[in-house]
């Protein structure tokens, strides 16, 4: 395996890149693993440290930040920092695995160019943002106030899909899945060679 491959699926907060990423990691455990990220954003009930995500203090995070151990690292809402840290790639390539990283447009964007030519990309796209809408409510884990901060994200994220190798549309879950395992399996088989764009 080429230790230098890395799966991206990124998306709009509620386009249900994170159901998707779960049925990969599900389907491959031998060949993926999940890039777990570092965030300053509290935990929500039902996630672990370091399952999830490793939950950081914002002066640890700025600290690592100095310290240039992220890959990438953005301000995905507002005061709340995400970031993928170099030693979480290493790990898992040490495992002979391929990361799979669930992360913003923009971070997904930086690490597309980092990785040119060894990674795939994913972009999740909602049916619609009325259905979006509908999906951030019915998660029942957003103030009114961050419902709209993620759906005015997702309007300007929506507009970057096209720079990313593959389109998937979230209408139904199964056959997204279907569609994002046939794009996985491909490039674990055929590596970089048969990427789109
Ligand atoms: P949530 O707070 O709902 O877990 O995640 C919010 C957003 O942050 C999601 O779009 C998620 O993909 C993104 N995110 C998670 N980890 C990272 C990361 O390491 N880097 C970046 N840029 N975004 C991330």
């Amino acid at each position: 395996m080429n230790p230098s491959k890395l799966i991206i699926i990124t998306a709009p907060s509620g386009s249900g890149k994170t159901s998707i990423v779960r049925y990969l990691l599900q389907k491959y455990p031998g060949q993926l693993s999940f890039s777990v990220s570092a965030t300053t954003r509290k935990p929500r009930e039902n996630e672990t440290e370091g399952r999830d995500y490793y939950f950081l203090s914002e002066a640890v995070f700025g600290r690592k930040i100095q310290n240039d151990e992220f890959i990438e690292w953005e301000m995905v809402y507002q005061g709340i920092y995400y970031g993928t840290l170099n030693t979480e790639l290493e790990r898992i390539w040490k495992m002979n695995k391929t990361p799979v990283l669930d992360i913003d447009v923009k971070g997904a964007l930086h690490i597309q160019r980092h990785f040119s030519g060894a990674s795939c990309s994913v972009f999740v796209q909602p049916p619609s943002v009325e259905e979006l809408k509908r999906r951030l409510e019915s998660r029942g884990t957003e103030t009114p106030e961050s419902l709209n901060a993620r759906l005015n994200k997702a309007a300007y994220e929506l507009s970057f899909k096209d720079h990313f190798n593959y389109v998937i549309i979230n209408k139904h879950l199964e056959l997204a899945c279907i569609e994002a395992d046939k794009i996985v399996s491909g490039f674990l088989q055929a590596g970089v060679t048969r990427l789109r764009k």
